[in-house]
């Protein structure tokens, strides 16, 4: 296919596609879908090799947030049933990270409910990620805690973070019918804030909002302006008590071409699997590792994701290996950049380049879910998400159907008595 062959060579030069390009990513049709993985594949291939980044979310404040973003199972006046609890202590909030180390994780990314901290947050951040660092040598850390206020980036660089998330989500467009309690400008104003700083800047995406497709390309485009070192995709969990609840609008297909899409206009930044892809990719989760370089490791922010032991067998089986934490992640060119201190990649003057930057932090936070990459659930929620393969008496589900029934809260880890997920 011409358009994937231009893709292709564009991807493997860093060229931006035009928006018809990526409008036609899109568009292709479910017989074409394994072309465009392996097309998107070899631009992947080219800037991470066969590499896969974990990271592992903690969730250091949870639920009780005044902010309105629909998506969020933690919004104002959500009735999910998630777990709610304030601050977790530094010591708690290593012993999490820990763990998540332990599994293969070389990013630990702190996320906290709320529309920005407060100066004394700050603080308590800062000894987080202190003790974090001193009980994981060489581990990064990356920061989500909403909107930044003047000199709040710096002191979280001061204290040793590596990284800030704060996502875009949907395009400019259409935010304010996501959210009403803050802007589109204050998300983009965080993200700069962070850069200024000389922290990594990681901002994505949440899809199957109900968007459209020139949505989708608009938001991607204004990452690639933003230029941030990594981009979290992330797949609405549609949680029951929230006002997105009924958005069951994404296959596996869909999703894999929004993948695709991302990666073509993105080409060498670290794009991150992030809430929602057991919900939605379900059984061709395995494919989307051809596309991204990075995923989550275990639960999400508010509901819970599969086996930390699943992730790292399909890593394997798919033919990719975990990358170790003493690899750099991004591409020469970029990491260069972002050791100058200028956090990115290629921030020439007034922004643009080449490409950009999981998790999604923060929708103010990352994850399918609001913050970070939240992803939850309704109370009461089962088990979760392996769904019984094969069982002979049951009918297969459509495929666009609700999938509530792989939606589960998170009952385990941070701001629990039991053990994480990792
Ligand atoms: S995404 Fe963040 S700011 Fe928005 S409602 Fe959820 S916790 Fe609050």
């Amino acid at each position: 296919m011409d358009l994937l062959n231009t893709l292709v060579d564009k991807g493997l030069r860093r060229e931006l596609p035009t928006r018809d390009e990526a409008l036609a990513v899109l568009a292709t049709s479910d017989d074409d879908l394994l072309d465009v993985v392996t097309a998107a594949g070899k631009v992947r291939r080219q800037w991470f090799g066969r590499r896969v980044k974990l990271n592992y979310l903690v969730n250091l404040k949870s639920g009780l947030c005044p902010e309105d973003c629909s998506y969020c199972s933690q919004r104002l006046g959500s009735t999910a049933g998630i777990l709610k609890y304030t601050w977790l202590k530094p010591h708690e909030a290593a012993a999490a990270a820990t763990a998540g180390v332990a599994g293969g994780a070389k990013r630990v990314c702190l996320v906290a409910s709320g529309r920005g901290p407060t100066d004394r947050d700050v603080d308590r951040v800062s000894r987080t990620i202190e003790a974090i660092k001193e009980e994981n040598e060489g581990i990064e850390v990356c920061a989500c805690l909403g909107l930044l206020s003047a000199g709040q980036a710096d002191r979280l660089r001061e204290a040793g973070a590596d990284a800030y998330n704060h996502n875009l989500n949907t395009s400019e467009a259409t935010y304010g019918g996501i959210t009403t309690t803050h802007t589109y400008a204050d998300r983009v104003d965080t993200v700069q804030q962070a850069q200024a700083a000389g922290l990594s800047a990681c901002s994505g995406l949440i899809a199957g909002m109900g968007e459209s497709d020139a949505d989708l390309v608009d938001v991607v485009f204004a990452l690639r302006e933003l230029d941030p070192d990594s981009v979290p995709v992330n797949f609405l969990i549609p949680f029951e008590g929230t006002p997105l609840a009924e958005e069951w609008n994404l296959t596996p297909q869909r999703a894999l071409r929004i993948l695709a899409m991302v990666r073509f206009v993105c080409p060498d930044v670290e794009v991150r699997l992030a809430g929602g892809r057991e919900v939605h990719l379900r059984s061709l989760q395995p494919l989307a590792l051809h596309l991204v370089n990075s995923i989550f490791l275990g639960d999400y922010l508010t509901s819970e994701g599969q086996a930390g032991q699943a992730d790292l067998d399909m890593i394997a089986d798919a033919g990719f290996e975990v990358e170790g934490a003493g690899t750099v992640t991004l591409p020469q060119h970029r990491a260069d950049v972002a050791h100058a201190g200028g956090g990115c990649g290629s921030h020439e003057a007034g922004g643009g380049c080449g490409s950009q930057n999981e998790d999604a932090g923060c929708g103010s936070h990352a994850d399918g879910g609001g913050c970070g990459p939240c992803g939850g659930a309704a109370q009461g929620a089962p088990e979760p998400v392996a769904e019984p393969a094969g069982a002979p008496d049951q009918e297969p589900v459509p495929a666009g159907a609700a999938r509530t029934g792989l939606v589960a809260v998170r009952r385990r880890g941070a701001g629990t008595d039991l053990p994480p997920n990792a």
